[in-house]
């Protein structure tokens, strides 16, 4: 079906609709109440409320589309063809009402109906955990999809740590072997791998167990259902694009940039490619992130903003474009999402001007700190070492603003590793002197949390989890 992403993210609502959830909007990207989370990271970090208890929805089942911020992801953005640090999580949530069965069985009637997604079902695989023998049996029995459609995937169990968890099942598209980045017979190449084949669209998780603080698995008084489904994935499987950024989500920030550049075209080569895409990216993730009330700083949030706005000022700098260049992105990134998050269009102008006075600031520092870069790099290659010196690495962050990852980057494209230790090292004694110069003032908050990424949500933690189901197929 050709249909815009407007349409699709509307279908998935309007689905799920029917099936008698109330739609809620999507919530900010700043968590409200949680000192757990640095960003909103999906759907159901909005709605922990409910599946805590400690609010009751009025009704048990809930859709929404989510912006949701991955800073986990941030270096994968432009070199995989389906990661972005801002993206649109679609999800339908079940608070203690339906499970199993219901969860399965919609999920395929939307990705299959002729009324609704018309995917081949032949290009779907699906992933459970090898205990969950109630979800095997729904695929195969009630579904019918075919088994060696079905792969079972010893990690598909949520788990936070603490707290509701339960074993979950992916549904992936199969885009065919010529959009993989791995041969045919590479072990990792099957659903659930590290792969560009099989992309992993929709997670759907069983919580039915409160991990306790003793490592007990308990079963909850209530089962819930999660569920979590990017939208420009879809939305690139729609469109029939090679990776999401070929999409009408990206593409008119795409163009925009090009334009800007120094005579630059998308698709012409791969280092290029990946600067467009980061630039695309990130113009949206600041803009929103903005948009939400965050402000670039030293320090957490702000530090992640600064951290994007810096990197896509140093691709744009690959790209040859001079000057000032992410804030003219920012009504474009309105004009895209405009329909479902009219916030970013209506505050164009104030976030503009965040992002211009955050962009010139770099630009003052960027000619001179790229040239100390580079000198360095050089002489640590002529040095034949491999690894960049903390102290050449905290002089870049220190006099000339750029982020230690930033650098960590740059090294590594060019074959290098940077001695974190080092730079570490150097910090420390900043804060220190820093201390001594102030005398007994107030500790120091400024640089906190710089090095350590934030509390992800749904890493998968290795314990030994219990059995799911009894009953034999
Ligand atoms: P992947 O394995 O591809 O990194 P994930 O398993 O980390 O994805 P989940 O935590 O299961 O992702 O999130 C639910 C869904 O959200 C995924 O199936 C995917 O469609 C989408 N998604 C997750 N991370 C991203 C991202 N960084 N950019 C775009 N979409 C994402
Ligand atoms: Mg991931
Ligand atoms: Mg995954
Ligand atoms: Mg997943």
């Amino acid at each position: 079906k050709k249909m815009t992403s407007t349409e699709i993210r509307q279908m998935y609502l309007d689905f799920f609709k029917e099936k008698g959830h109330t739609i809620e909007p999507s919530a900010s990207l700043l968590p409200v109440d949680d000192p757990t989370l640095l960003w909103i990271n999906s759907g159901v970090a909005t709605l922990k409320k409910y599946f805590d208890g400690s609010v009751v929805p009025e009704n048990p089942r809930i859709t929404n589309a989510q912006k949701s911020i991955r800073t986990n992801d941030i270096e994968n953005v432009g070199k995989t063809a389906r990661h972005h640090t801002l993206f649109e999580m679609l999800g339908n949530f079940s608070i203690g009402d339906y499970f199993k069965p219901e969860a399965i069985n919609w999920a395929w009637e939307l990705l299959t109906s002729e009324k609704w997604f018309a995917f081949d079902p032949e290009k779907l695989y699906v992933t459970v955990y090898p205990k969950d023998l109630e979800a095997k049996r729904i695929w195969l029995e009630e579904v019918k999809l075919p088994k060696d459609h079905l792969v079972e995937v010893e990690d598909n169990f949520w788990d936070i740590g603490q707290g509701p968890s339960g074993p979950d099942t992916e549904i992936f598209y199969d885009r065919g072997q010529s959009f993989n980045n791995l041969a045919e017979d590479d072990p990792e190449n099957y659903p659930g791998g590290e792969n560009e084949r099989y992309l992993e669209v929709w997670n759907i998780v069983f919580s039915e167990f409160n991990h306790t603080p003793e490592n007990t698995y308990e079963p909850l008084p209530h089962q819930n259902i999660d569920t979590g489904m990017g939208l420009e994935r879809v939305v690139s499987i729609f469109q029939n694009a090679k990776t999401n950024f070929e999409t009408d989500l990206f593409l008119p920030l795409i163009d925009a940039t090009e334009k800007m550049s120094d005579n630059k075209k998308y698709d012409d080569n791969e280092q290029d490619d990946i600067s467009f895409k980061v630039i695309a990216d990130h113009a949206r993730a600041i803009s929103f992130a903005i948009g939400d009330g965050a402000l670039p700083s030293n320090e957490g949030r702000g530090y992640v903003i600064r951290r994007l706005i810096r990197r896509a000022v140093m691709h744009g700098q690959k790209l040859g474009i001079e000057g000032s260049f992410l804030t003219s992105l920012v009504p474009v990134v309105g004009n895209i999402m405009k329909d479902y998050y009219p916030e970013v269009l209506e505050q164009a102008e104030y976030i503009s001007k965040i992002v211009r006075s955050e962009e010139e600031r770099f630009n003052e520092t960027l000619k001179d700190g790229l040239q100390l870069l580079n000198n360095l790099i050089e002489t640590t290659k002529a040095e034949n070492k491999s690894e960049l010196s903390g102290a050449g690495v905290f002089k870049l962050y220190d006099t000339y603003g750029f982020p230690f990852e930033l650098t960590k980057e740059y090294a590594e494209d060019e074959g290098l590793s940077v001695d974190q230790e080092g730079f570490n090292a150097e910090m420390q004694q900043q804060k220190e002197r820093a201390r001594a110069a102030r005398g007994n003032a107030k500790s120091m908050g400024v640089q906190n949390g710089l090095l350590t990424d934030i509390k992800t949500v749904s890493e998968y933690v290795g314990y030994t989890h219990p059995d799911v189901n009894e009953t034999e197929i």
